[in-house]
């Protein structure tokens, strides 16, 4: 008897013809979660199979897989023979010695000498005599313990279905860069993105020195907490205080926002560009802050030229943004108070409804090309 973690994936299983590039690429992102524990991984008639990890790493394991886009179910199984004795040892380490519970059970192997109801009736006829406390209850049981008759002469015993994070497997849907500051926002964006399979590069702008190493730190760790779910990702800096800088000096000072903000959507494009991501994400959510009316994101959106730019947020409440934010375990980094570039020069009152002519009128008192410019000779990249 071997205990083994058992993994099935979701949507891969609609795909037709294409499906073993789902699965490759699904296979690519297990070997990866759990490449850091002493395991082996290995793929039986569509399931994955993770084994031979040490007993004390098996939540850890768990923790990292349920990171992996593409699992729909992940169990902690006990692998054995499929004659009756082995089945129920496995059982018994399952079993509570009270409490009601039932027995499901299934076969793969059609040719199995009994049925499906046979195999439920004969293990829990055998937990009822060993454990004399435990009742039978088919409705609403305290516990479950699920048989599976494999093809192979091989049987799982477990007793649970843990969710797994769903999607697709990421690296299946391309790559996107997404514009990832200090907040909430953001890194939800990213993950709903990596959920249908896209790659997430991440490009964070800030005003040092206005703002701290500790908001730099902040980001990092944004990223390396996105990362998990990524598969990895690189992370981007862009200095744009020279830019707020000429705005402060030159602009009215409501304009401040809808200008810097389509600086970082034209210096974002570029460099999407450059490193062959097909769109930019951003965490805009439709009237949440000044910025995110209809007016202010085809403000910024209008000078993006060619890609799309994608907003998984753009409907969502914010508590039902930081309820995914507290799910993935990127809100209590999020919270913490430091200042991205954005709250350096805030005006008292931005332009809450700006319109394309006095935008393009402030504009004209800057020299976009040459701050665009500037603003790449700082760039900087961090390996996640
Ligand atoms: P977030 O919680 O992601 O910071 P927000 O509610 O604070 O979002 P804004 O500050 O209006 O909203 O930013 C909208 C979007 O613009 C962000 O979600 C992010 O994608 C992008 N953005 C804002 N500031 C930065 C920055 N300093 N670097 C990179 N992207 C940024
Ligand atoms: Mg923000």
């Amino acid at each position: 008897m071997e205990k083994v973690i058992i993994i099935r994936y979701s949507e891969i299983y609609l795909k037709g013809k294409n499906r073993g590039f789902f699965e490759r690429a699904f296979e690519t992102n297990l070997r990866r979660a759990v490449k850091s524990f002493d395991c082996t991984l290995d793929k039986q008639s569509g399931r994955y199979f993770v084994r031979n990890f040490q007993e004390e790493e098996t939540e850890n394991v768990i923790e990292k897989l349920k990171k992996v886009f593409g699992a729909h179910t992940i169990s902690i199984a006990y692998e054995t023979a499929t004659d009756m004795d082995s089945i129920f040892e496995a059982a018994k380490l399952l079993s509570r010695s009270t409490g009601t519970f039932k027995v499901e059970s299934q076969r793969g192997d059609k040719k199995y000498p009994l049925t499906s109801i046979e195999i439920s009736k004969e293990l829990g006829g055998r937990l009822l005599a060993y454990f004399k406390t435990l009742k039978v209850d088919v409705h609403d049981p305290s516990f479950t313990v699920r048989v599976d008759i494999r093809e192979n002469g091989v049987a799982l015993v477990f007793a649970d279905y843990i969710e797994g994070a769903n999607g697709m497997p990421v690296g299946t849907a391309g790559k996107g860069l997404l514009l990832l500051s200090g907040g909430i926002d953001s890194p939800v964006a990213g993950h709903m993105m990596a959920k249908r399979g896209m790659n997430v590069d991440c490009l964070h702008f800030h005003s040092y020195p206005y703002t701290n190493m500790q908001a730099k730190e902040k980001v990092v760790e944004l990223a390396t907490i996105l990362s998990e779910y990524t598969c990895g990702t690189n992370l981007y800096t862009v200095k744009v205080t020279h830019i707020q800088e000429a705005i402060h000096e030159k602009c009215k000072p409501q304009y401040m926002i809808t200008l810097l903000r389509r600086f970082m959507y034209r210096i974002a494009e570029r460099h999407a560009l450059n490193i062959g991501a097909q769109c930019l994400i951003t965490g805009e959510s439709l009237g949440q802050v000044a910025s995110q009316t209809i007016e202010g994101m085809t403000s910024s959106n209008s000078v993006v030229e060619t890609l799309p730019v994608l907003r998984p947020l753009v409907g969502f409440d914010k508590n039902e943004i930081i309820e995914r934010s507290v799910k993935m375990g990127a809100y209590e980094t999020s919270i913490l108070p430091f200042e991205d570039c954005c709250t350096v020069f805030l005006p008292d009152f931005p332009a809450i409804r700006p319109q394309t002519k006095d935008i393009l009128r402030e504009e004209s008192k800057l020299d976009v090309e040459a701050l665009i410019e500037e603003a790449f000779t700082s760039i900087e990249k961090i390996k996640i």
